[in-house]
């Protein structure tokens, strides 16, 4: 009898230990599916902050053809390949090689994206992301923050 609870303790512990892992490995996917669900589905309005032109973008081989050839640049300029896997190229300030920040006529910042036409299918479906076929929305945008903020507050106050 001893040994069965002792069994079925080390199971439990396990389990635990398993889940524990697994909570941990894919936290960003758990988290985007979480904030996906918190704001129901809605995805904000973009505020045009460029936050995510910051951040990495990866790329495939046909992306990397066509920002070829609208840009006129050679892949190795533009193109980081790690493990496999092609990224964007960011300049010393962790700028994305495409954008170009400007003076608006108000003094404030307005960022450009040189190569908008092509850009790749990271930057366009941004902040949207889908994990296992199931919708999340990346955190790490502005708008999303935000809107989560927003949400928070509305909550609160029902
Ligand atoms: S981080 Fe979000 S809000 Fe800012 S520019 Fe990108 S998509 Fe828009
Ligand atoms: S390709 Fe354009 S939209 Fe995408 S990260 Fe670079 S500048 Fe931003």
């Amino acid at each position: 009898m001893m040994e069965l609870a002792i069994l079925i303790i080390c199971f439990l512990a396990m389990i635990c230990a398993f889940a524990a892992v697994i909570a941990f490995a894919f936290k960003n996917e758990i988290k985007a599916i979480r904030t996906y669900r918190r704001l129901k589905g809605h995805i904000p309005e973009c505020l045009r902050c460029t936050d995510c032109c910051r951040k990495t973008v990866t790329v495939s081989s046909q992306e990397v053809e066509n920002i070829s050839a609208a840009s006129g640049m050679k892949a190795a300029e533009f193109v980081k390949s790690t493990m496999g896997i092609k990224y964007l190229r960011r300049d010393e300030h962790g700028n994305c090689i495409f954008q170009d920040i400007v003076n608006g006529s108000s003094g404030d910042k307005i960022s450009h994206c040189r190569i908008y036409p092509v850009r790749p299918a990271a930057c366009r479906r941004f902040p949207r992301l889908k994990y296992w076929g199931i919708p999340g929305l990346d955190w790490r945008c502005r708008a999303v923050r935000q809107a989560q903020i927003e949400n928070h507050r509305t909550e609160k106050d029902e």
